[in-house]
């Protein structure tokens, strides 16, 4: 009788820690928007000639039922297509919806799936315009779901247990992917296959994972001088032009940009955002047309200082992709020449 009631009473004491415990779950919403992590091939081996879109994002979670032992996730399907194919009308539905769903108390965190390729672009769009101290994680995948080894079913583990850790709080915008933690300033693709393409040569990782564990290297801390805006006014983002230089770059492009409507253009520069000088006069013209002039390297690392004598903005620590999205933000802000260099001159 005694042994019932110990038993009894001890199974009563279980349950109700279980349940305690369950309570403490963090509750994380993951956006979906598609990409390889959502991709599908017949072939285990294929990695590059799947088809992206192919899983949403019910199918991810159900597909991963471990990810409820970390936290009470919910899914919401903003678009399922290649990250090329993220436009800016989509770029702001996305940072809409994270920022009313941040603003739920009950909320913790939130979590965005993309294709890889423009991740990069994504993440600091949301960095430069969710308004939450609470934890925003981008996360993705190399290899489809159906590849032997696929990278996508961890990647997000990681990423739904980052974005519902209170140590992530007050970083900024983060990428998850390859065990890896980066900030979404600075992380970028560096290699076109393999799973460790996110990097940030000069800035390094924020931290790490051990198992699905976020190990950070420092408090949080945020980009120097980083800037937010607000886009709850905004409807639609201001056409800017990415446009690459090399030998025999001459006005060709440029002149078409500015015809076909840019409000400004991202200048992918040799070495320190140089261009030929045929180009820059044209460049010059432009800019003295109110069109602003962002010098980036491709190179693919380094601070990019504005030119000497011109209107010209350097890049700073940006590449030519995070430039395009900060000048986009910064026309729909009615933000001014002088303005503007701040940004990227911080
Ligand atoms: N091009 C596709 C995309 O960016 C596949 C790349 C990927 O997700 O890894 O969505």
């Amino acid at each position: 009788m005694k042994l019932r009631v110990l038993c009894a009473s001890v199974v009563i004491a279980m349950t109700a820690s279980a349940m305690a415990s369950e309570v403490k779950l963090p509750n994380v919403k993951i956006f979906a928007t598609g990409g390889t992590i959502s991709g599908g091939s017949a072939s285990k081996t294929d990695t590059t000639k799947y088809q992206d879109g192919q899983f949403n994002v019910d199918a991810l979670i159900n597909a991963l039922p471990d990810i409820k032992t970390i936290a009470n996730v919910t899914g919401e399907q903003v678009v399922n297509v290649s990250s090329e194919d993220v436009d800016s009308p989509t770029l702001l539905k996305l940072s809409a919806a994270i920022n009313r769903s941040l603003e739920d108390p009950n909320i913790q965190g939130a979590v965005v799936t993309h294709g890889t390729d423009t991740l990069e672009e994504t993440a600091f769009f949301l960095d430069l315009t969710v308004n939450s101290q609470k934890p925003v994680v981008v996360t993705g995948s190399m290899r489809p779901a159906t590849a032997i080894s696929a990278d996508g079913p961890m990647n997000l583990m990681e990423a739904v247990s980052l974005a519902g850790n209170k140590n992530s709080m007050n970083r900024g915008v983060l990428v998850a992917m390859n065990d890896r933690i980066g900030s979404a300033a600075f992380t970028t693709k560096t290699n076109s296959t393999t799973p460790d393409t996110f990097k940030a040569t000069e800035q390094g990782y924020l931290g790490t994972f051990i198992g699905v564990d976020p190990k950070f290297y420092y408090p949080p801390v945020k980009p120097t001088g980083q800037p937010h805006f607000s886009i709850d006014k905004v409807t639609s983002l201001p056409r800017v032009d990415i446009i690459y230089s090399y030998q025999d770059f001459d006005d060709v492009l440029i002149k078409a940009s500015i015809r076909n409507g840019a409000k400004g253009i991202v200048m992918d520069g040799t070495g320190n955002g140089d261009v030929p000088k045929r180009a820059m006069k044209t460049l010059e013209a432009a800019m003295k047309k109110g069109i602003p002039v962002i010098f980036a390297s491709r190179t693919g690392s380094g601070y990019v200082t504005s030119p000497k004598s011109s209107e010209g903005i350097g890049s700073g620590y940006y590449n030519a992709q995070k430039s395009r999205i900060l000048l986009m933000l910064s026309l729909a802000n009615g933000d001014d020449l002088n303005k503007i260099k701040t940004y990227f001159e911080k």
